[in-house]
């Protein structure tokens, strides 16, 4: 009898693979509709109907070296202390050589993800998909919040070093900032492309599913029409792919599957966190 884990498509990376997945089951900072602290979970069972190899990518995890190191206990209530204890378990696993796939949760968990990746891999960038800039200040004076994630990194990682690829939606003070620094660019490989151009460190990607079309991804907190598919993401991924750029580190955010009755986001996820892995390098 052999009885599998729930492990992302079925990986079988040990303790001594350079390459790790973890679930953040977070979404204590929500701000229209909660649920995506369900995400792991639901892009773990969804990836059993997946292929472990992307022919557009031309990359199979088959046999790969990727540990599925299970879901991160989280404190509730408590922004400050969940973040605290995602950044310590990010240097856990940076510390023993490894990089991770995180899988959300709200995209708030990528403060502490991108700023423990920072502290190893020297100049990184930040590459963010998205259909909302998360540039305020503040939100509702929350500081920390999944509308601000990515203005916290900018406080860490300065504006210069963070690419916003599918933005959409934003206020007016939010679109200005972005085109004075320059940090808005098509969600197609030629946007990929002339992003890269203008840097040489290494990358963290993430990737919040509602830079899809919510006729794509209709299981999101905040989804927001106009957005791209499927077909669009993994051009982007490609042309990541071909460039040789180093990969720090990734994430995949914001499923929420309450608001998931079909599954077809959970499966979309799921795609979306194998053609990371793909991207950072994992191979059969
Ligand atoms: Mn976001
Ligand atoms: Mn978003």
């Amino acid at each position: 009898m052999k009885i599998l884990p729930p492990v992302f498509l079925e990986l079988r990376g040990d303790a001594g693979a350079p390459l790790a997945v973890l679930g953040l089951p977070y979404d204590g900072t929500c701000s229209y509709r909660p649920g995506s602290r369900f995400g792991p979970r639901a892009i773990r069972d969804a990836s059993w109907g997946l292929e472990t190899y992307s022919p557009e990518l031309d990359g199979d995890l088959q046999g790969s070296m990727v540990a599925d190191l299970g879901d991160l206990d989280l404190p509730f209530g408590n922004t400050e202390r969940a973040l605290g204890e995602i950044g310590a378990a990010a240097r856990e696993v940076a510390a023993l050589g490894k990089r991770l796939l995180c899988l959300g949760g709200e995209h708030l968990v990528t403060l502490p993800l991108a700023e423990a990746c920072r502290e190893v891999h020297e100049g990184l960038v930040l590459l963010h998909f998205d259909a909302h800039s998360d540039l305020r200040e503040d939100y509702l004076g929350e500081r920390l919040s999944h509308a601000s994630v990515i203005r916290r990194c900018v406080d860490r990682l300065g504006p210069d070093r963070v690419c916003q690829f599918g933005v959409r939606s934003g206020t007016r003070h939010e679109f200005d900032w972005m085109r004075e620094h320059g940090t808005l660019y098509p969600a197609t490989g030629e946007g990929v492309r002339r992003a890269l151009a203008r840097f040489d460190g290494p990358v963290y990607l993430s990737v919040d599913l509602d830079v899809f079309d919510p006729s794509v991804v209709p299981g999101t907190g905040t989804p927001e029409p106009g957005g791209i598919d499927y077909r669009r993401f993994v051009e982007c991924m490609a042309e990541l792919l071909t460039s040789g750029r180093a990969i720090a580190g990734a994430d995949v955010v914001e499923l929420s599957p309450p608001y998931d009755p079909s599954g077809i986001s959970a499966v979309l996820g799921a795609k979306v966190a194998r053609d990371l892995l793909i991207v950072m390098g994992a191979r059969g």
